[in-house]
């Protein structure tokens, strides 16, 4: 066995890409079969590609005048994305969170995806890079190399923390199923070969790397199951690697017709590996099972990354009550006592987000590794709140749209030979026509679609399993001074 690797493999690159160079390397030989073939080209691809040129358009933005101050910094001479500052002051986690809304506001919240998220992970890692010495010095310089690759390169990362559950009883134990889940089935001098199953790689086959981190959901067992043990990072073209999607929700039609899924389809993928060689400079973490139950949690990444998600959900959480707003307002229902209240509790939520967010970044404080770092607390409320807040916003959606999210005839019919009718008959107290029908499409989008549907079970899931989260919360609760109160009350003369 050869961990060690004082040599620098990971060629860093010139900084932030334009769109077209990361559409360019898409066109690799990576393996994603989809509605039962494998994908030529993920650029040609009717069911992939619109999503792709989307968070293209979202890169040529980092060079743009208008944005390029806020979601990008100088490191060393090169233009690389905010989401890699490693925060040295309150400000800093200030301009991280500006960053991380900017680009949620590109997509209204839609893309869950967009590359901040794990680069908000991978900035974690490097700042605490001294905890991964635990298992060996070599590990935490492979990853203070990694982060200057991905960052100089402008890597676009998915990641698949899961094993799949197969017998639920032994995954609540740590254990792992040896004929499904992702193992290490062999070492040597270069590197590890790695066979098995990973949960869900969102956005998967439109990005370039594939982080397979040990979710600290697993709570693996001391010195057993150590070849489940590890934290590596892969090219999707990895050979071997195959990545199985779900159907697409990007059935090709205008964006007149579907506003939403025609632009931010980011694909879901269960990722297959089959002897997959990673060479020594791309693992972080190796046979260590009791590190890599503590790492997300230690080195503040779980924090970092709920910084980028509280700040995407309240981008989304303003969309919907926009959205709400001018649905009230094409028949007039916003001039109601009752409706205003139903929008008002859209609003409500809206605000609770902007609150945490805000509390979190006031109250920045420097973390044992020297870095920056927002308040935990306010920060986990929103991540277990937003699961249980976006089914009620997405109700609200349905309550006000009712019949009008199906009386939504097609771009076309506004053409051909019914056009007349859907002139005449679709109008609203404050919309024409076509107006009213562009609106209502885009709720159905929304709430009622395919892709509406993967967006709810996308926020219900997408940061784990929300009882476990809710436990971890409980554990985590400073709750000695109340119960104390309540102590002092009882234990009262
Ligand atoms: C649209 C979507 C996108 C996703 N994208 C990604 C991604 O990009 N990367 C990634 O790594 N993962 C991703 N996930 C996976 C996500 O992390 C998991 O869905 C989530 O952690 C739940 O795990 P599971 O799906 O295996 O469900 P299960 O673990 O089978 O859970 C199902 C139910 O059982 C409960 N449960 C689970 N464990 C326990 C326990 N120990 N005790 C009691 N109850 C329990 C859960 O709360 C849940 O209600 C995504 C999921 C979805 C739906």
């Amino acid at each position: 066995m050869k961990k060690s690797n004082t040599e620098k493999k990971l060629i860093e690159g010139a900084g932030v890409r334009k769109g077209v160079d990361y559409l360019n390397g898409l066109k690799d030989d990576r393996e994603i079969w989809l509605h039962g073939e494998r994908v030529k080209d993920v650029t040609e691809h009717d069911g992939l590609k619109r999503s792709a040129e989307t968070l293209a358009g979202f890169m040529d933005k980092q060079t743009d005048p208008e944005y390029q101050d806020k979601v990008t910094f100088e490191l060393n001479e090169k233009r690389i994305a905010t989401s890699f500052l490693v925060a040295k002051s309150k400000d800093d986690v200030i301009k991280r969170g500006e960053a991380f809304y900017e680009w949620a506001k590109w997509s209204n919240g839609m893309f869950g995806r967009t590359p901040d998220y794990k680069n908000a992970s991978i900035t974690a890692f490097y700042g605490g890079a001294e905890l991964l010495e635990e298992g060996g010095k070599e590990f935490a310089n492979n990853m203070r190399n990694y982060y200057h690759y991905a960052a100089t390169n402008d890597k676009i990362l998915t990641h698949s923390l899961l094993n799949p559950t197969v017998n639920f009883e032994l995954s609540k134990q740590g254990k792992s199923d040896k004929d499904v889940s992702l193992k290490v089935v062999k070492e040597n001098d270069a590197g590890i070969f790695v066979s098995g199953a990973r949960l869900l790689a969102t956005l998967g086959p439109q990005a370039d790397e594939v982080e397979v981190f040990p979710s600290t959901l697993l709570n693996r067992q001391k010195g057993s199951d150590l070849e489940y043990a590890f934290a590596f990072v892969a090219p999707v073209a990895s050979p071997g690697l195959r990545m199985i999607c779900r159907d697409t929700y990007d059935h090709a039609k205008s964006h007149y017709d579907a506003p939403l899924s025609s632009r931010y389809e980011e694909m879901d993928a269960v990722v297959i590996f089959k002897n997959v060689f990673v060479p020594w400079e791309r693992v972080f973490i190796y046979r260590e099972p009791d590190l890599c139950n503590r790492a997300f949690a230690q080195n503040n990444a779980v924090t970092q990354m709920m910084h980028q998600v509280v700040c995407g959900k309240l981008a989304k959480a303003e969309f919907i009550v926009g959205l709400l707003c001018a649905m009230a307002k094409a028949s007039g229902k916003d001039k109601d006592m009752a409706i205003k209240g139903l929008i008002a509790e859209a609003m409500f939520m809206t605000e609770t987000l902007r609150s945490l967010r805000f509390y979190a970044e006031q109250n920045a404080h420097k973390d044992e590794y020297g870095t920056y770092i927002p308040l935990r607390r306010p920060l986990d409320t929103s991540r277990n709140l937003f699961p249980k807040m976006y089914p009620r916003l997405i109700e609200l959606v349905q309550i006000l749209g009712s019949s009008s999210l199906m009386a939504t005839p097609s771009e076309r019919d506004l053409t051909n030979e019914i056009a007349d009718d859907v002139s005449q008959y679709f109008q609203l107290q404050n919309l024409q026509s076509k107006e009213r029908i562009a609106l209502f499409r885009l709720a159905h989008d929304l709430s009622v679609s395919g892709f509406g549907g993967r967006q709810t079970l996308y926020e219900r899931y997408f940061f784990g399993p929300p009882n476990v989260m809710h436990s971890i919360y409980f554990d985590l609760y400073n709750k000695d001074e109340m119960i104390e109160r309540v102590d002092n009350l009882l234990n009262e003369a």
